[in-house]
């Protein structure tokens, strides 16, 4: 199953903006994509990655192909989720099914736009959505604590998760996120957060939803927010939802030059591009590559995925079949030209079944069924 980045944020935060500058955008490449399905509460998206370009000029390919990112759309999350109010505990359940969260926050003002407690202040926002995650980890493993402890009593193995179970418990009670439990690498408290997927231990990014009159420079909310996300080694992007959906139509150079007025920056990325880049390296996620005159394509892996697992991605046989994989670092096939070159330099490793997968790796599998 493809890892998904869950979109949260208050009522009237620019969620749904965002979400429909996403499906948009996967409107736009569906084309390229005809096996994937679309959801009304998915969007699946192209990684933007120059490289792709950079090896097509060499290899003229008739298509390219990127990895893909899949948001899904959460609505409704509000004070008091965790008792079921709002949409409650339909949307933490959802949340629970992401491996990340894209956390939209309010940072423009607008009296025409109803802001739910009747202020602008984004950490105060942070904080309400923050909390009932931490409210809905303490509802799941209280009932796990109950369970852990009649076991406790017949099995020893019990008693050191239950210890751990006890120790998160109070963590999570000081308000604190399950993501700063000092334990987390704790093998107890990794299959409770396998089980129960506890929604405070999920990585973060911050998107700060600005004025478009806020993209050149940042207004005090936005700097608030930065601070907030370095503190807790999150990242931050700012981003103007309403123009992201205005730009989804236009070509890249007219949305560069678009990006370029409303910021003062030549080389601007707009904020959904960074959105779906970030997001993708905090799913863990890494890009090879195939590059053949067919098509040019990133396939999509696990950093720290092994050649055959790398091969598998593409078919299960040649996981299965796996001999060797012809290897050539992104970096010299653009130095050398292509592959040919590349090999001729002796830049090509052959490369076995322990071979760890790099990020931006050219390859191509033997394999034999
Ligand atoms: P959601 O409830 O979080 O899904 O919020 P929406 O995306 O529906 O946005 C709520 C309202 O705020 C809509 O009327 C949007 O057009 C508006 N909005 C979204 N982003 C911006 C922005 O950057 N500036 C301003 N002024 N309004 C925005």
């Amino acid at each position: 199953m493809a890892l998904s980045i869950g979109i949260v944020g208050l009522p009237n935060v620019g969620k749904s903006t965002t979400f429909n500058a996403l499906t948009k955008t996967q409107s736009a490449q569906a084309a390229n994509y005809p096996f994937c399905t679309i959801e009304p509460n998915k969007a699946i998206v192209e990684v933007p990655d120059s490289r792709l370009n950079e090896l097509s000029k060499i290899v003229k390919p008739e298509r390219v192909l990127h990895s893909q990112v899949e948001f899904v759309d959460i609505a409704g999350l509000v004070r008091g989720a965790s008792k079921g109010e709002g949409l409650g505990n339909q949307f933490l359940a959802n949340i629970k099914e992401a491996d990340a969260i894209l956390h939209i926050v309010r940072c423009f003002e607008d009296s025409d736009i109803t802001h739910v407690e009747n202020r602008i202040n984004p950490i105060a926002d942070i904080e309400i959505i923050e909390l009932e995650l931490i409210l809905a980890d303490i509802a799941s493993l209280n009932k796990r604590i109950e369970k852990l402890t009649r076991e406790s009593k017949a099995q020893k193995g019990a008693l050191k998760s239950l210890e751990i179970a006890q120790a998160l418990l109070a963590h999570l009670e000081s308000s604190a996120p399950a993501s700063s439990f000092e334990n987390r690498d704790n093998e107890e408290f990794l299959t409770l957060d396998k089980e129960l997927r506890f929604l405070s231990n999920k990585r973060v990014i911050y998107g700060a939803n600005v004025d478009e009159s806020t993209l050149a420079e940042d207004n005090d909310f936005i700097k608030q927010v930065r601070e907030y996300g370095a503190k807790r080694g999150c990242e931050v992007i700012k981003l103007c939802a309403k123009i992201e959906e205005e730009m989804v139509g236009l070509s890249d150079e007219e949305r560069a030059e678009f990006l370029r007025e409303l910021t003062g920056n030549k080389s601007a990325e707009s904020g959904l591009e960074q959105i779906i880049r970030t997001g993708f390296h905090t799913l863990g996620l890494i890009s090879y590559f195939t590059a053949g005159v067919k098509e040019v394509r990133a396939w999509t892996i696990k950093n720290g995925a092994k050649a055959p697992q790398a091969a598998g991605v593409i078919h299960k046989d040649f996981e299965k079949g796996f001999i060797r994989a012809e290897t050539i670092s992104y970096g010299d096939f653009i130095k050398y030209g292509g592959e040919a070159k590349a090999k001729e330099a002796g830049a090509m490793r052959s490369e076995g079944k322990e071979y760890v997968v790099q990020d931006g790796d050219v390859m191509h599998f033997r394999f034999n069924v």
